[in-house]
């Protein structure tokens, strides 16, 4: 194992099993791991469903199963993708390793002079934000996709009928 602390960035609309399977192997080769819930400011919106908090809640429970130090810290999109690493740095606790599949993520730590690892994709077919969103609108099974307490959070919120209702046109 090394020792260090890595950084994981994701939007998790929702989180699902398959960032779920990454952090397992993260937590495999580091000491702390520093969750970015990226795109912060955004919710309600068909690819960006919720806001930054449902989103910690989803992950806080789910995370208690792995037995690692961790910290969920969210983060805004910022307009210059030249200053983005500088933005994330100014919100997080020091790391020494990144951990992505996004390139344009990889691209900017990389150009920073970060150690950019790629995680092994989990069934990425199933296991993606834009899928289990498609089988909520259209009324599809999704819950088997999911932790049980993103599943619980989605129920607690409304999600299903938040996604309809935000996908539905004009009705006047
Ligand atoms: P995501 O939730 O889609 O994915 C998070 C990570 O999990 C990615 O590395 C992805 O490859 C991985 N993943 C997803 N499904 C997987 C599976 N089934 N198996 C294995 N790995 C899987 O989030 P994302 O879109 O990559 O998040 C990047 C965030 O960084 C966004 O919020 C983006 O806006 C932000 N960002 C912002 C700026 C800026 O503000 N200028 C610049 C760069 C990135």
């Amino acid at each position: 194992m090394d020792s260090g602390r890595a950084f994981y960035i994701g939007r998790f609309q929702p989180y699902h099993l398959g960032h779920q399977f990454v952090l397992e192997n993260i937590a495999r080769e580091v000491d702390e791991i520093i969750i970015g819930i990226g795109s912060a400011q955004a919710s309600h919106e068909q690819s960006n469903l919720f806001t930054a908090g449902e989103r910690v809640l989803m992950m806080t429970k789910a995370l208690e199963e792995l037995s690692i130090k961790h910290y969920i810290i969210p983060i805004e999109d910022i307009q210059r993708n030249s200053v983005w690493v500088s933005h994330v740095i100014s919100l997080t606790p020091p790391f020494n390793v990144v951990y992505s599949n996004n390139p344009l993520v990889i691209c900017l730590f990389n150009e920073a002079g970060f150690e950019v690892r790629q995680s092994p994709l989990f069934l990425r077919e199933q296991y993606s934000g834009t899928q289990i969103r498609h089988r909520m609108r259209t009324g599809k099974e999704w819950k088997s996709l999911v932790p049980q307490s993103t599943f619980d959070v989605i129920k607690e919120i409304g999600g299903v009928e938040r996604l309809k209702m935000i996908s539905n046109k004009d009705s006047v």
